[in-house]
């Protein structure tokens, strides 16, 4: 049984076909500048050369087409023919509240991701693209969606909505929906196979730093609290955006700056985080080496970050009444151990104790605190698409 996972963005598309018997990736690929000119394809069959497909993509559908004829060609394919493909499986980023956890797609599925696309104008309208290009080409293949903010569907009301006039939430769904839903639900049911301890006994703090970073609060298998609120805008400072700030900052650099709300708002998406007060890069690497040559701005970014990223652990384990486990994923949390290790360092109070040599580790699944530690630190690299590929299973075994 061979699983196509799809993830859809408005000019690109990435894909992984996975084999559900071991759950092994037989090939995974990028389609870039779709709809625009120079489009390619970048293709990594499990045992063999990577290849790279230059031939233009107009639309989505075209791209769908040249990942099927790539995964099926006769050199660089994977299978004998498309049949072999029983199901696709969707990445959605906005669920909104109508979707709590994967669905089979059909179409008052579509019309209801129509209806949320407003809650994520950006993303949304490209992931229903993907769906409607899939339908196209595949329409005897089922299909699921899996969605960023369904795992967060479990907060309550004390956590998702804001202290603003009640009408917001009513009339508009302003409310805090939190994003990275699948790689909070993937590491934190992985922490607990590897604590073995049943997933719904624990009380961890899952840190998905990547270029987006989100925290979240995850007790006994569900989740009660996120960083990221109603967009990935809200929460720790990340490689651009600011996280949380004075919402006032607006209109005062409206008034002082003679900026418009929307061109702040510019600057807090695309010109803040890391590379805003850093002023070199959004990238980790970057600033590390920076630091480490002695560039003071460069070390203030991390030092916030890390900062910031330890008071939410502070919070969640309050949130939470405790905690038994912090694990750390995506390109930063998977990667930096002095990241890591500079967020821990002063959680002692929480009963944390790293263990430097463990902590030394990449990309790999690792305990990096000390046996003695009373809270576990974990590296755990996330793993999306297979949670897609599990959940797409899922949903059409059921129906
Ligand atoms: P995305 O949110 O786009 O999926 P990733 O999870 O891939 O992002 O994370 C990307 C970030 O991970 C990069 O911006 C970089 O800062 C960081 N990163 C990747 N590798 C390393 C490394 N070896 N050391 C420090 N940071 C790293």
């Amino acid at each position: 049984m061979h699983i196509l996972v799809i993830n859809c963005g408005s000019s690109s598309l990435k894909y992984q076909l996975i084999s559900m018997k071991h759950e092994t990736v037989l090939a995974k690929g990028l389609a870039e500048r779709i709809g625009i000119n120079d489009s390619l394809l970048t293709h990594s069959p499990k045992g063999k050369d990577k290849v790279v497909v230059r031939k233009d993509m107009k639309d989505h559908i075209e791209a769908i087409q040249i990942v099927l004829d790539a995964l099926v060609d006769k050199e660089h394919g994977v299978i004998e023919d498309m049949s072999q493909i029983k199901a696709v499986g969707h990445r959605v980023v906005h669920g909104g509240e109508d979707f709590a956890g994967s669905v089979c797609i059909n179409d008052d599925v579509i019309e209801a991701l129509k209806n949320n696309a407003t809650l994520a104008p950006l993303h949304n309208p490209a992931n229903i693209m993907g769906i409607m290009a899939c339908r196209q080409i595949m329409p005897d293949v089922p299909m699921a969606g899996t969605f960023d903010t369904a795992f967060h569907q479990t907060m309550p009301r004390e956590s998702y909505l804001y202290a603003l006039p009640y009408s917001y939430y009513t009339d508009y769904k302003v409310r805090r929906y939190g994003f990275h839903g699948t790689s909070h639900k993937y590491v934190s049911q992985r922490v607990a196979e590897l604590m073995e301890k049943p997933y719904d006994a624990i009380k961890t703090v899952t840190c998905h730093l990547g270029n987006g970073s989100s925290i979240t609060a995850v007790d006994r298998g569900r989740s009660v609290d996120t960083s990221m609120g109603m967009t990935p805008l809200e929460g720790v400072p990340m490689g651009t955006r600011s996280g949380d700030i004075d919402p006032s900052i607006i209109e005062f650099m409206e008034r002082e700056a003679g900026m418009t709300a929307q061109e702040v708002l510019n600057d807090l998406n695309r010109k803040s985080g890391v590379l805003g007060i850093s002023g070199i890069s959004s990238d980790f690497r970057d600033l590390a080496d920076a630091a480490e040559t002695g560039n003071e701005r460069a070390k203030l970014a991390l030092d916030i970050f890390c900062y910031r990223i330890r008071k939410y652990i502070g919070a969640y384990a309050a949130a939470m009444n405790g905690v038994d486990c912090i694990v750390f994923t995506a390109g930063i949390g998977e990667n930096a151990a002095s990241v890591r290790a500079a967020i821990v360092s002063k959680l002692s109070w929480l009963g944390i104790e790293l263990d430097e040599e463990k902590n030394n580790t990449r990309g790999r699944e690792a305990r990096i605190s000390t046996p003695d530690s009373k809270v576990q630190v974990w590296v755990v690299p996330t793993n999306e698409e297979l949670m897609i590929a599990r959940d797409t299973l899922t949903c059409i075994t059921k129906d």
